[in-house]
C-alpha cells in the first residue's frame, strides 16, 4: 500500500526492537527517511542499522537514553541537524515492569515514568518547532491502560497519561494543522516473546489469545501499518483519537 510518505523525515524513539523496529523499517520501505534511538550498544542496533543500509534512504540510528531529558534535547539537536524539519515523530520507546503496587519505590516508579511518560514529553516540545502544517505526532499507547493491570500500575498511569497529554495537544496544536494521535496495542508477538523460555511463552500466547476476538496475539507489521497511516495524509481528520490495535480485546 502507498502511504504517501516518500521523502517525509520521521523521528522515532526506541526503533532496535520490536514495534519501534517494525515501524522503523516499514516508514524506510514507503520512502521515508528516518531517525531513531536506542539505549543500549548490540546485535540489535547492527541488524537495524544492516536492514536500513538495504532500504536506501537518509537513515540514522543514534544512541540516546531518554530516561534523561538532556539526552532527548541532544535527540532533537540531531533531528534538526540531519533533517532540519521533520513531518512526523513515533513515541515509542517504553519500558515495562511487574511489581506489587506496595513493593512499588519511588525510584522505579520514576523510571518507568522518565521513559515511557517523560520522554514523550520532551521529544513533542523539542520537536514542535522542527514539525511543518502536515506534522503528525503518534504515541505508542497500551491497550491494556484502559482497563488497567495488576503489577504495573506505574506503567498503566503512564501510559493513560499519554492520552490526556495527546487530547491536550491535538487542541493546542490543531490550528496549526498539527496533528497528534495514540496507537495503543494489544499484546504484540514480538522477539521480547522468543526470548522467554519456550513454555511461558506458549502460555501467554493462549492466555491472551483466547481473550481476543481474531483469536490470536498482533503482529509487529500489522501494528506499523496503522503507525504509518496516523503518520501519512490518509488520517489527515484524525487527531486527539486513541486507535487500538489489539484484535478485539
Ligand atoms: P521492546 O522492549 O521490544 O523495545 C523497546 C525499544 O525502546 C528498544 O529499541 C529499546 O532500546 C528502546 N528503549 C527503551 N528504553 C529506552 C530509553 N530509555 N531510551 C531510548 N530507547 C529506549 O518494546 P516493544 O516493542 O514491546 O514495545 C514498544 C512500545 O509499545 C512500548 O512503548 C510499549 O509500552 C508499547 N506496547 C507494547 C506491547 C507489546 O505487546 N509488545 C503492548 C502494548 C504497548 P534498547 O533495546 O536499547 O533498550
Amino acid at each position: 500500500m502507498d502511504f504517501g510518505l516518500q521523502g517525509r523525515k520521521i523521528l522515532v524513539t526506541g526503533g532496535t526492537r520490536g514495534i519501534g523496529r517494525g515501524i522503523v523499517l516499514a516508514a524506510a520501505e514507503a520512502g521515508a527517511d528516518v531517525l531513531t534511538c536506542h539505549r543500549s550498544d548490540g546485535p540489535a542496533v547492527d541488524s537495524l542499522v544492516a536492514a536500513l543500509k538495504e532500504t536506501g534512504g537518509d537513515h540514522h540510528v543514534v544512541r540516546a537514553d531518554l530516561a534523561e531529558v538532556t539526552e532527548v534535547d541532544r535527540l532533537a539537536a540531531e533531528a534538526r541537524e540531519r533533517f532540519g524539519t521533520l513531518d512526523g515523530v513515533v513515541n515509542n520507546a517504553g519500558v515495562i515492569s511487574h511489581i506489587p503496587y506496595e513493593k512499588l519505590g519511588v525510584e522505579e516508579w520514576h523510571r518507568v515514568l522518565d521513559t515511557n511518560l517523560t520522554a514523550a514529553f520532551r521529544v513533542v516540545q523539542q520537536c514542535l518547532p522542527l514539525l511543518g502544517d502536515r506534522g503528525s505526532i503518534v504515541n505508542i499507547g497500551s491497550r491494556g491502560a484502559a482497563a488497567g493491570i495488576p503489577l504495573r500500575a506505574h506503567y498503566t498511569a503512564a501510559k493513560s497519561a499519554m492520552i490526556g497529554l495527546t487530547r491536550s495537544l491535538a487542541k493546542e496544536y490543531g490550528g496549526r494543522g498539527l496533528r497528534i494521535n495514540v496507537l495503543a496495542p494489544g499484546v504484540i508477538e514480538t522477539e521480547a516473546m522468543d526470548e522467554m523460555p519456550p513454555d511461558r511463552a506458549q502460555a501467554l500466547r493462549e492466555m491472551y489469545s483466547g481473550k481476543t476476538a481474531l483469536a490470536r496475539l498482533g503482529t509487529v507489521p500489522e501494528v506499523a501499518a496503522v503507525a504509518l497511516f496516523l503518520l501519512s495524509d490518509l488520517s489527515a481528520y484524525i487527531t486527539g483519537e486513541t486507535l487500538n490495535v489489539d484484535g478485539g480485546i
